[in-house]
């Protein structure tokens, strides 16, 4: 890893990125990522309508198994236990592996950069009010992903034996879960839609809600990133209390009052040390302790990107990205999506 981070401080000093480039660069990589979820969104779509036309020469955009994050964690423990990789989403394994790595480097880069969620809580909650929330009803509201982080957890580490996962891995429902998660939302219940408006309202009236206080999978890559070497280090000397800081920070985070951010939710996002206040007096850094990216501290958003880039490629060229679910299999469960039940 050491190799990796020397080669992205040779970029450095070639300066092949200039400044006002570099500010925004987590930005610009966050978009493309969405730009790509809603491009594979579309094209699962016509996936599913062309299998229904008998058409079985189209490819299924194998991303949109990133949706599936409780089969990833079936399949991840199976490959802990096994050795045999996730058979029926790899895709969905890989991009939960992805994220695992990037967050022991990198910090919760994954939702910082890749996370078309955190993508659109950021956009509404910049749009919005970004209101504060009382101490108390935040620390309890912050324990709730962690609660549901346990249940999962428990239910398929603990509870659920090997055989269990096998048989549900195997299963038609999980065969064709992707499909089933786009027919929620193309079909979506009273009850879904009235959710999905209170998550969004939430989110306009405080920052980030569901990443903040709901998302299981944040959870687990906050607690994982506290491996990661690098954090936010406040400099007291140059501080001048404007908390502009806060402010910026998208996880809410009291950044005026700590030196070293060791914060579950920091997603490394360093948008509190880019605001204007903090630029001019050089008082937050993104660090570790061989001062790795120090001069150009962006390039933390070049090297999370290449992590998962890395990890895609290999996976990709190794036959772990591609479902071996046939089209014509899929086709035949597709018939009967409806009543699939969890088994
Ligand atoms: S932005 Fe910088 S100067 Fe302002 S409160 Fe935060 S650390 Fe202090
Ligand atoms: S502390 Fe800084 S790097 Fe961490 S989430 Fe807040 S703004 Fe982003």
């Amino acid at each position: 890893m050491s190799i990796f981070f020397d080669s992205l401080i040779i970029i450095t000093t070639l300066d092949l990125f200039n400044k006002e480039l570099m500010v925004s660069i987590r930005k610009i990589i966050q978009t493309i990522f969405f730009i790509y979820t809603i491009f594979a969104g579309i094209w699962f779509y016509v996936y599913i309508n062309e299998l229904k036309n008998e058409n079985y020469s189209i490819l299924k955009p194998s991303s949109v198994e990133g949706f599936l994050p409780i089969s990833a964690l079936l399949g991840l423990k199976r490959f802990l236990l096994t050795g045999t990789y996730d058979p029926v989403h790899p895709a969905g394994l890989t991009i939960l592996i992805a994220a695992i790595v990037m967050s022991i480097f990198v910090k919760k880069s994954f939702c910082s950069h890749i996370c078309p969620v955190g993508f659109l809580s950021e956009l509404i909650s910049n749009a919005g009010f970004r209101f504060t929330i009382n101490r108390w009803i935040s620390g309890f509201l912050g324990s709730v992903k962690y609660i549901l982080l346990l249940f999962f957890l428990y239910v398929i580490f603990y509870q659920m034996s090997l055989q269990q996962i096998i048989f549900f891995q195997n299963s038609p429902y999980n065969k064709i879960a992707d499909a089933k998660m786009l027919y929620f939302f193309l079909d979506i219940s009273t009850t879904g839609f009235i959710v999905i408006i209170s998550l969004i309202l939430l989110t306009y009236l405080f920052k980030n809600f569901w990443c903040r206080f709901l998302c299981p999978y944040g959870a687990l890559l906050g607690i994982l990133s506290w491996l990661s070497p690098f954090k936010i280090k406040r400099e007291k000397a140059n501080c001048i209390d404007c908390q502009k800081c806060r402010e910026a920070c998208p996880s809410d985070i009291k950044v005026y009052n700590k030196e070293n951010i060791f914060a579950v939710n920091c997603i490394g996002c360093r948008e509190c040390a880019q605001n204007e206040t903090a630029v001019k007096q050089h008082c937050l850094r993104m660090i570790n302790k061989d001062r790795y990216f120090e001069k150009n501290e962006n390039l933390l958003s070049i090297a999370a990107t290449l992590i998962f880039l890395l990890i895609f490629i290999a996976a990709y060229f190794t036959g772990h990205w591609n479902s071996p679910v046939s089209n014509e299999e899929y086709a035949r469960f597709l018939d009967s999506i409806r009543s699939l039940s969890h088994p």
